[in-house]
């Protein structure tokens, strides 16, 4: 049994769709297809439910009728018979008819996760219509018969074992699948999802809930890339990687991968496979437990840092100092990416500035406080580079003209992290471009 994941623009265009279908179809072994919604959708979605929240039941509405055309077309163009197009008309009468009643009953969390849900449930019922029409055999799994998480909202890698073997038991004829990435079940029993980008997430917790041989990502890049491809102007795929050194880089900015995806691959050792929908013969990046060499791999960008200095209003920093610090960030829920220390303060970085006003005041209770915003965390990412000097004077080499802010080295055997204002971040990753992996 083998796991294929297509994000949002893999699904998000008529014939896009049907490269998938070839794709599923070229091999025999069984398997689970987890599908986004179509590009767009869940942001579209996502904008309803705020037009909800604040009342704006017109604009909402609006959106809605948008997007319903938006579907229209896109159905026309998927199927061509007259059965399949009624078919794909049924389906989107039902989800667009339970957005317009969400418009007349009051609004609430609970129900904007139901809002949420519609985009991987269209995108799959569209699918599975189109795959009958050409005649493909497959079932269609409601991910909500078996994605749960927990009173924490943590998904149970054990508890989706049982529930899923449930409900593949019903098809033993079956060896093609489609399911939705993102949406599941509660501990209440409501519709919730797995946060913004969690399809990858579900692939590789229904990987290992189902020991797949294999969790395939398919995007549309080649794989993970030793640079961001946006920015510098050369990047090279990487071959393959470890799950230490792929939970670094999804963690700290590349966008290929969500990060919390690596964790039930790694923990029932499931092989992770990013692949390329536009050119599926390109080896793409392979992702196991052991690295394939140590020294650096990829670097990568995480924006949106604000950068905090608390220096203690004694002259030394006292013991207990730190513990103070951080119970103000752990109070408010906010989670630190970097720590550096001296003598007399401390500097840490956080990426969620929701509570910042409060933290600076109670900080400022026992400290003086300074703050800088728009900084960005680059990593340089690769099995073991702490272990090696050189490493680090590369890095240091390449940056010789750029204000570093922040480092932090050997928290990780797998990660050197340099703070530096944002304004500088495009020359500071091809400057590591070229001094790291010798790419102008
Ligand atoms: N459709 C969801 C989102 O856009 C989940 C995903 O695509 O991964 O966040
Ligand atoms: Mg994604």
């Amino acid at each position: 049994m083998k796991i294929m994941k297509f994000g949002g623009t893999s699904v998000g265009k008529p014939h896009r769709m049907y490269e998938v279908a070839n794709l599923i179809t070229k091999d025999s072994e069984s398997k689970i297809v987890v599908l986004s919604a179509v590009s767009g959708t869940t942001n579209n979605l996502v904008e309803i439910g705020a037009f909800l929240s604040a009342g704006k039941k017109a604009e909402a509405k609006e959106k809605i009728d948008i997007l319903n055309q938006h579907y229209q077309s896109f159905i026309t163009e998927l199927v061509k018979s007259v059965d399949a197009l009624t078919k794909a008309q049924e389906v989107l009468k039902e989800h667009f008819e339970f957005l317009n009643i969400i418009l007349r009953i009051s609004y609430n969390e609970a129900l904007n996760k139901d809002i949420l849900a519609q985009g991987e449930l269209l995108s799959t019922k569209l699918f599975s219509i189109y795959l009958n029409e050409k005649g493909i055999k497959h079932q269609l799994l409601p991910a909500l018969d078996f994605m749960s998480i927990d009173v924490n909202d943590e998904p149970q890698v054990e508890v989706i074992r049982e529930k899923l073997k449930a409900v593949l038991a019903n098809f033993p004829q079956i060896d093609l699948f489609i399911t939705q990435g993102y949406i599941c079940r509660n501990a209440r029993g409501e519709v919730d999802n797995l946060k913004r980008g969690g399809s990858d997430y579900s692939a590789s917790l229904i990987a290992a809930a189902a020991n797949a041989s294999v969790c395939e990502i398919w995007t549309d890049i080649n794989g993970m890339h030793n640079n961001d491809p946006r920015i510098v102007n050369k990047t090279v795929p990487i071959e393959q990687l470890s799950f230490d050194e792929a939970a670094e880089l999804a963690y700290f900015g590349a966008k290929i991968l969500h990060p919390a995806s690596i964790w039930p691959a790694q923990q029932y050792n499931i092989p992770v496979r990013l692949l390329n929908t536009m050119e599926p013969d390109a080896g793409g990046t392979l992702i196991k437990e052991a690295p394939a060499s140590l020294g650096v791999k990829a670097v990568a960008a995480k924006d949106g840092i604000t950068a905090i200095n608390i220096k203690s209003s004694r002259m030394l920093l006292a013991y207990g100092f730190l513990r103070k610090v951080f119970e103000v960030f752990e109070k408010y829920r906010t989670s630190i990416d970097m720590v550096t220390t001296s003598e007399v303060a401390v500097s840490v970085t956080i990426d969620n500035d929701a509570s910042l006003a409060e933290i600076k005041k109670e900080l400022e209770s026992f400290s003086t406080v300074s703050i800088d915003a728009a900084q960005t965390i680059v990593s340089i990412v690769g099995a073991e580079i702490a272990a090696h000097p050189d490493t680090l004077k590369k890095v240091f080499d390449s940056l010789h003209n750029i204000d570093v802010r922040m480092v932090s080295y050997g928290g990780s055997a797998h990660n050197i992290s340099i703070l530096v204002a944002s304004a500088d971040k495009n020359r500071v990753l091809q400057q590591l471009n070229t001094g790291l992996f010798g790419l102008e």
